[in-house]
């Protein structure tokens, strides 16, 4: 595993060490006991308040309000690990896109030519731009967006591996180009040291929020885009999974409906999620009977 440190923060009033797994340095303050606050979205706020009315409440931190920090706005929300005691932790982004259909149109509005888009995408595969796109050593934003998805496991498996930080201090966020299901199994063997009985706790709790989710009626009327479950388990073997960041979850209008599993066509605001699950459950399942 690649050594690479996530943000560890000492919070004074935490008597463990708090562990940011994806995001910016910076979005976090330690709360209140058992709380954290993140910087204020009001896409995320109102998420969480319509979310600790909805099923779902149970898998996602629990809401607890605004509060104000040299200025600056914070959602104070629990501490999914504050239980834990040396855990593991793996973010899994998830979803067969993880940016806004706005966010590709706004992208298309700007025709510009992109010379660091295109280094960035030979970087990783050289034959993959065009004849056109070599000749002009640039490629356009939205063409950069939608490659970016195949590259990782997003588009195929419909989520993608953030980042890992292992109990015994290993850590990783290099999964840009972990795409395939054997890829994925390899890392989640190595990420439970392939213990059954986490492996089992994990499973379950993912079918629960599986089930939830199917009735839920905040889950039906959002498109959930960039969102992540968060994985935590310890040396006791506590093992646990909760829904996180909700910056880019949006009502969908009143007359669309989505399944969350029907591939996405643009326009039709599909975001894959259930996709995702379906994917993660039959992976663990398979690390469960072998
Ligand atoms: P990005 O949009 O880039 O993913 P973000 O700023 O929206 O980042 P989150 O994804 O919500 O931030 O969280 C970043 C990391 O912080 C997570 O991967 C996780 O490690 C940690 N984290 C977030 N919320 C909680 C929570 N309630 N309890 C414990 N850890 C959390
Ligand atoms: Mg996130
Ligand atoms: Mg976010």
């Amino acid at each position: 595993m690649v050594h690479w440190s996530p943000f560890v923060q000492q919070f004074k009033k935490h008597r463990y060490p708090w562990i940011q797994l994806a995001g910016h340095q910076g979005n976090f303050k330690a709360g209140d006991q058992g709380t954290i606050l993140k910087k204020l979205c009001s896409k995320e706020q109102t998420c969480l308040q319509q979310l600790m009315k909805d099923i779902i409440r149970p898998y996602v931190p629990e809401y607890k309000g605004e509060v104000e920090r040299d200025g600056i706005k914070y959602i104070q929300m629990q501490d999914l690990l504050c239980e834990f005691d040396c855990s593991s932790l793996m973010d899994c982004k998830i979803g067969v896109r993880t940016y806004l259909e706005e966010e590709l149109q706004k992208a298309r509005e700007n025709p510009k030519l992109r010379k660091d888009m295109y280094q960035k995408m030979i970087e990783v595969d050289p034959n993959e731009p065009t004849e056109e796109e070599h000749a002009q050593q640039a490629i356009t934003k939205p063409r950069y967006m939608i490659w970016r998805e195949t590259v990782s496991s997003t588009a195929n498996q419909g989520f993608r591996i953030e980042g890992i930080k292992k109990a015994d201090g290993s850590s990783s966020r290099d999964f840009k180009t972990t795409r395939t299901r054997e890829q994925i199994l390899d890392c989640f063997i190595s990420y439970t040291d392939n213990n059954k009985n986490i492996i089992l706790k994990y499973m379950r709790r993912l079918k629960a929020i599986r089930a939830t989710l199917e009735a839920s009626p905040f889950f039906a009327r959002h498109e959930l885009i960039g969102s992540s479950l968060l994985f935590v388990h310890d040396n006791t073997e506590q093992a646990c999974v909760w829904m996180i960041d909700f910056g880019k979850s949006n009502p969908i209008p009143n007359d669309a409906t989505i399944s969350h599993r029907a591939p996405w066509v643009e326009g039709n605001r599909e975001d894959g999620y259930l996709t995702g699950i379906d994917n993660i459950i039959d992976i663990f399942e398979e690390m469960y009977t072998n």
